[in-house]
């Protein structure tokens, strides 16, 4: 049977080529390029956006765009792949992973380290991937297919700008691992509850991520929280979920959170989990209200916020959304 995709494309290294400037994205090449992926088995239409990014530009107002796009067409299509630079791609993946509510398709999302116009791109690989995973009817998930993989898109990080091995999910196993046979981790992939609802973005909603480091920093963040002029934020703190017990901080996680703010508290290590309560130092920052994120990555974090900032929730159904485990994002602790 055919199966039938869309390709959205949104930029990034893979469709750039020479140009007096440097490399840029130059319309219309990668979906010429992509024709000789179309077989009697795969068929797609290619959706090339007017104006094509460098993803560290990407806003919510893009996502929206991505979100619109596969909702609009999400009857015609069996699977969306969505090409995107590598920058902020375990972002976009994460936003499209929580605001795809109910998805019952393959979305995967991927790129390349260097162009396809480069005779050892990683492109060429990465989409031969990419448009067999979004072939599968029962992936039913966001996804990242990079370097021979494919990871969760909540659970999945930038991790190296020099290698291809560009992507991992330090915290969770692989979808699929793709070698001469692609070999399907299916016991890892998502199953939830339709229907698909997808979520339109807050484009001016306020989040922000604050990575502690020793010193003055700590203080600082302290102010710019209680100053509650966010919606949400992300505080990275060291090991297992610890802080110093700095009375500033403190006060700014106290007043955002009683004024309604979330405030989660994630890891700034890569491997490894909140715990609230392995340490006496992971308690004060809990005390004074901020939420313990388990090991959610620091993308998946503030697309977590973005989307339930995005939505009529109350303080508290934003609350208890944010440490339930929504599209597999974290692993929770038991009790
Ligand atoms: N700066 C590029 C981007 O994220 C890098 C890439 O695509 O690999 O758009």
């Amino acid at each position: 049977m055919t199966r039938r995709l869309l390709v959205l494309y949104t930029g990034g290294t893979i469709g750039m080529d020479h140009t007096p400037d440097g490399l840029a994205p130059v319309p219309g090449l990668l979906p010429r390029l992509l024709e000789r992926f179309q077989s009697a088995e795969l068929t797609f239409d290619v959706l090339e956006y007017p104006e094509l990014i460098d993803s560290s530009a990407i806003t919510p107002a893009h996502w929206n765009r991505i979100i619109g796009d596969i909702a609009g067409r999400y009857d015609a299509y069996d699977g969306f792949v969505v090409i995107h630079g590598t920058d902020t791609m375990a972002y976009t993946a994460s936003a499209l992973a929580f605001a795809l509510q109910g998805l019952g398709k393959p979305v995967v999302v991927t790129g390349s380290q260097l162009p396809l116009v480069h005779p050892r791109s990683d492109g060429w690989s990465n989409l031969a991937d990419a448009l067999e995973a979004a072939c599968q009817p029962d992936l039913c998930e966001v996804a990242i297919a990079f370097n021979r993989l494919l990871l969760r898109g909540c659970r999945a990080r930038k991790l190296d700008a020099a290698s291809f091995a560009g992507f991992d999910s330090p915290n969770a196993p692989p979808l699929a691992r793709f070698g001469i046979k692609a070999d399907w981790q299916r016991q890892h992939w998502l199953v939830l509850p339709g229907p698909f609802r997808p979520v339109t973005l807050r484009e001016d909603v306020r989040v922000a991520a604050f990575f502690l480091t020793p010193g003055a920093g700590t203080a600082l963040i302290g102010q710019t929280l209680a100053e509650q002029r966010l919606d949400g934020a992300v505080l990275m703190s060291y090991g297992n979920g610890n802080a110093p017990a700095e009375a500033g901080l403190l006060a700014g996680v106290a007043d955002a959170t009683a004024s309604g703010m979330l405030v989660v508290n994630i890891s700034q290590v890569v491997h490894g989990a909140v715990e609230v309560g392995a340490y006496a130092a992971s308690q004060p920052l809990a005390r004074a209200g901020a939420l313990a994120g388990a090991d959610l990555t620091p993308e998946a974090a503030v697309a977590k916020l973005t989307v339930l900032c995005s939505q009529e929730l109350s303080p508290q159904e934003r609350r208890e959304a944010m440490q339930r485990a929504l599209v597999g994002e974290m692993t929770l602790l038991p009790d």
